[in-house]
């Protein structure tokens, strides 16, 4: 098969390149001369790097020459990009570290809000990087329970980043396949398994102190943590249980700056509710790149995330472990009544709080056959401290053998046998 012909894009300094790439489609992409990034990492030169099923930025501070070979569904070069904001941004916080650093005192506490596709996750990467690439070592913290750029969606996770965030994989490289695959990142994950905060707010607010405690702890004990401070990356929801749920962020994380991206009206309420307590909030734009992504493409992408969590990606492929369990070697387990719909479903007035935290076993049945099961650190089912155990992992069910009342699992650690409480959600894949 004959390659096609690499495309040529010559940028000039403060340029981007926007690329979309299908998921069906592989795109290489090589910087020939000069310096550019993507999402605040360094591209090296002559270093092909290769992407599929994603939307990117390559920007460009003073000018650069890439190849660009197969084909990409989008392709143009902007000239007005907020990047000049953004690395401002990353300097004032950068100020705040330095003196830190002096007083021994904690670094800047960022959280990120705006509603959805407004660049959150994009700017909390660039924000990483560039503390990163000033050696700082901050913690990213990931409240967005749809998308699960750490791990798998329907998570709320913290990670302690010591390395560069890769440009193929972005957060995937330091802790996708971890907590169980033993990547040298470890990401503190606890289970909601709902897409939105709304649909079990009770349940996310337990699970947000929880993680925030975990954090807290953490920065206490770590210095070059504490110095370097946090990034929250938060859902997109932005109406009252929004600003609760804000609200309750900024108390339990001792947030000191708050970005509002991409939204006016947020940007003024969080000034008046915020400001006064000492929380500096800071306006960022939208960048003209950034993608509204459909249903369809969302769903494409938790799939990928699932497959790479179980197999790698083309740069460190794993071979994940085929194991069969008894069915009373493990309890599922799942919160609230499981037929029910979400509180966000129910007629307004209408209170489900005894069910929202409360904890039911799930018969195992052929209804298991292509689920993605959390599974708990916990060794007993105590209630309601199981909620609030971290993940061990993540298994994918391939077989249910009902008559032999076993189920075949994919774990992407060998020899490793799962625990005991396994949780489930809503997340389905069909291996291909
Ligand atoms: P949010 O976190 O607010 O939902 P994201 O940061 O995930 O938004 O961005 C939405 C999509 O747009 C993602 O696929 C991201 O890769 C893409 N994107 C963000 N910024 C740019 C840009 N400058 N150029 C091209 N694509 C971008």
């Amino acid at each position: 098969m004959t390659l096609p012909e690499p495309k040529e894009w010559l940028l000039d300094e403060e340029n981007e390149l926007r690329i979309e790439i299908d998921f069906d489609t592989k795109v290489k992409l090589r910087l020939v001369t000069g310096t550019a990034e993507v999402f605040g990492t360094e591209l090296g030169q002559n270093v092909d790097y290769e992407f599929s099923g994603r939307k990117i930025a390559v920007f460009t501070w003073h000018g650069c020459k890439i190849l660009i070979t197969g084909t990409c569904s989008v392709e143009y070069i902007a000239n007005e990009t907020p990047m000049l904001s953004y690395l401002n941004t990353h300097i004032a916080l950068e100020q705040r570290r330095v003196l830190a650093t002096q007083n021994n005192k904690a670094g800047p506490r960022v959280m990120i809000v705006g509603p959805n596709d407004v660049g959150k996750t994009s700017l909390s990467k660039m924000l990483l990087s560039y503390a990163l690439r000033q050696s700082r070592q901050p913690i990213y913290v990931d409240l967005d329970c749809s998308e699960g750029s750490i791990t798998m969606p329907g998570c709320l996770t913290a990670t302690p980043l010591t390395e560069m965030i890769d440009v193929e994989e972005g957060f995937g490289s330091s802790a996708t396949s971890a907590p169980t695959a033993g990547s040298a990142v470890m990401p503190l994950a606890y289970y909601y398994g709902f897409p939105s905060p709304k649909d079990n707010t009770k349940l996310y607010s337990l699970l947000l102190a929880r993680l925030a405690q975990s954090v807290n702890r953490r920065l206490e004990e770590d210095e070059a943590a504490r110095t370097s401070g946090i990034v929250i990356d938060t859902n997109g929801l932005i109406d009252a249980t929004g600003y609760e749920i804000i609200a309750q962020c900024i108390k339990a994380f001792s947030i000191d700056v708050i970005i509002v991206l991409g939204h006016e009206r947020l940007y003024a309420d969080m000034t008046r509710l915020h400001q006064k307590s000492g929380v500096a909030v800071i306006k960022l734009a939208k960048s003209g790149g950034v993608v509204e992504r459909d249903n369809a493409f969302r769903r494409q992408t938790q799939n990928q995330k699932i497959r790479e969590y179980f197999y790698g990606t083309s740069k460190s492929e794993l071979a994940p472990y085929s194991t069969m369990i008894n069915f009373h070697d493990i309890e599922i387990l799942q919160v609230g009544e499981g037929s029910l719909a979400p509180s966000s479903a129910l007629p307004i007035g209408e209170d489900r709080k005894v069910s929202e935290t409360h904890v039911v076993s799930v018969e195992p049945s052929e209804n298991l056959l292509h689920s993605v099961l959390a599974v708990s650190n916990a060794d007993k089912r105590v209630e309601p401290d199981i909620l609030e155990t971290n993940l061990a992992g993540f298994i994918y069910v391939s077989e249910i053998h009902d008559s032999r009342k076993k189920l075949t699992v994919l774990s992407p650690c060998p020899g490793r046998i799962p625990k005991k409480f396994w949780w489930l959600g809503s997340l389905k894949w069909a291996e291909d």
